[in-house]
């Protein structure tokens, strides 16, 4: 598999979805190697990659421990976004190490992250996750209640909000998933519109390998994109 061309073929993909889209906002990739060994993260960072996830706390750190990792995270040559779901006693390993955790989705983990966070004296910039296909299988606050729940959020000083991130249920139904991707841009110009305090509505994440090309067309800024990048994962 050829790492280069991957990249490239995707790129040229997101540009096209761009081009097809009336948004016309600018896409950031974030490349997601969760299962992947470093000397790949490692490839596609000298191919220009900054930003890379993982759902794995664990993994994660054992990830950024690789000395290389360890001297790009410190020159920002490199960042890690966590995203998938944080167990509230996990948060204390991550909360200043990453770039954005992109799976707030409950009011007793904004506490921790805010309690760590504060003790240091930093903020923590955040995703509210959002379980746009209403899968019991998803984390992810219900959408209606988003509204409700950033407002909650407000209370805790030391967490930015950067904006909504949502998985897509694993389907091929265009319009369904079309209409969920819509459904994820109105809550997140509707956020925008409230301008409080702390809360940026910078990044709409949504969209992966599967299904990018109809989240940008629908809006999204944000695509976390595994398999097309790195190839299928093993998970043994
Ligand atoms: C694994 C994962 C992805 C990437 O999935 P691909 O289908 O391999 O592109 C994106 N987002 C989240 C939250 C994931 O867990």
């Amino acid at each position: 598999m050829n790492l280069e061309d991957n990249l490239k073929r995707l790129y040229e993909d997101i540009e096209i979805a761009k081009s097809n889209s009336h948004f016309k906002r600018d896409v950031k990739l974030i490349a997601v190697s969760k299962t992947h060994p470093v000397e790949m993260i490692k490839n596609f960072n000298k191919l220009g990659l900054i930003d890379f996830g993982e759902n794995k706390v664990q993994e994660l750190l054992s990830k950024i421990e690789d000395s290389e990792i360890e001297e790009k995270l410190k020159n920002n040559k490199i960042n890690f976004h966590l995203i998938g779901n944080l167990q509230t006693n996990k948060v204390k390993y991550i909360y200043d190490k990453v770039e954005l955790i992109q799976s707030l989705d409950r009011i007793k983990l904004a506490k921790e992250i805010n309690k760590r966070a504060s003790n240091d004296d930093m903020k923590v910039n955040c995703l509210v996750q959002i379980n746009i296909g209403n899968e019991d299988t998803k984390s992810g606050i219900k959408y209606e209640d988003t509204e409700d729940f950033i407002y909650e959020l407000l209370d805790y000083e030391n967490i930015n909000i950067k904006g909504l991130m949502a998985i897509a249920p694993n389907s091929t139904d265009e319009t369904l998933l079309r209409k969920l991707f819509e459904k994820m841009n109105i809550m997140f110009e509707n956020i925008a519109s409230k301008n409080y305090e702390r809360v940026e509505m910078k990044y709409l994440s949504m969209g992966m390998s599967h299904d990018f090309k109809l989240a940008i067309e629908e809006g999204s800024n944000m695509i976390r994109v595994g398999s097309k990048l790195f190839g299928n994962r093993n998970y043994n």
